[in-house]
């Protein structure tokens, strides 16, 4: 029908409001900073060409980020997982099935986590989806035995997962959005690989040109 247009709508934030923030104070989404420092994040690898990829990427720019693995991909790639650390990044646990907290009851959601805990030794855990319940949140530490895990969020969302999105879309999505402390998310994944693939090295090329310092958590 002439005329008509649909827009369609997004069930995400590209930049994190301030007041998500403020509702879950005690979840990392950025760690403001004076000077020109950004946190890049890759998750649901390790993947067997993109998690490569990226580190090829992160090391010609001289530069380390944070890889939240899922547990039964760390099981089937383990050489990739192991070249991760080898190669001075950071890994955090993303559960053992990429589970939504939010439709799975505690006990399956914590087992998870803790499954994926036998292979991914970290402190850091990012939910998938970034969807995780108060209880699931505050029962981390017992399920993983480690009393100082912190919840990853972020503050920016490249959306590279949005099949409806190209690539320079993402890349926009990136470079508008990012501030000294910004937690960027991207996925070393299968689903967004076409798009991580034209976003990544166009984007380590522009926050090198911005002086941007790139670091793990
Ligand atoms: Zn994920």
């Amino acid at each position: 029908m002439a005329g008509v247009i649909f827009v369609a709508m997004k069930n995400y934030f590209i930049k994190t409001p301030w007041w998500l923030k403020k509702v879950y104070p005690n979840y990392t989404w950025d760690i403001p900073a004076k000077e020109k420092i950004v946190y890049l994040s890759f998750d649901d690898g390790p993947h067997e060409v993109a998690t490569p990829f990226v580190l090829d990427e992160l090391k010609k720019a001289g530069a380390t980020a944070t890889f939240f693995c899922i547990g039964k991909n760390v099981v089937a790639q383990p050489a990739i997982y192991r070249r991760i650390l080898d190669e001075g990044h950071s890994v955090g646990n993303h559960t053992h099935n990429h589970l939504n907290g939010w439709k799975t009851s505690n006990r399956i959601y914590l087992n998870d986590v803790a499954e994926a805990g036998k292979y991914i030794d970290s402190d850091l855990f990012r939910p998938p989806y970034g969807r995780i319940s108060r209880f699931q949140a505050s029962a981390l530490a017992n399920a993983l035995k480690k009393p100082s895990v912190k919840v990853v969020m972020w503050d920016v969302l490249s959306a590279d997962f949005d099949t409806t999105l190209s690539g320079e879309d993402c890349l926009k999505n990136v470079v508008l959005n990012i501030k000294p402390g910004s937690i960027v998310i991207m996925h070393d994944s299968q689903k967004a690989w076409e798009r991580l693939e034209y976003l990544l090295p166009r984007l380590m090329v522009y926050l090198t040109g911005q002086g941007y310092k790139i670091k793990k958590l």
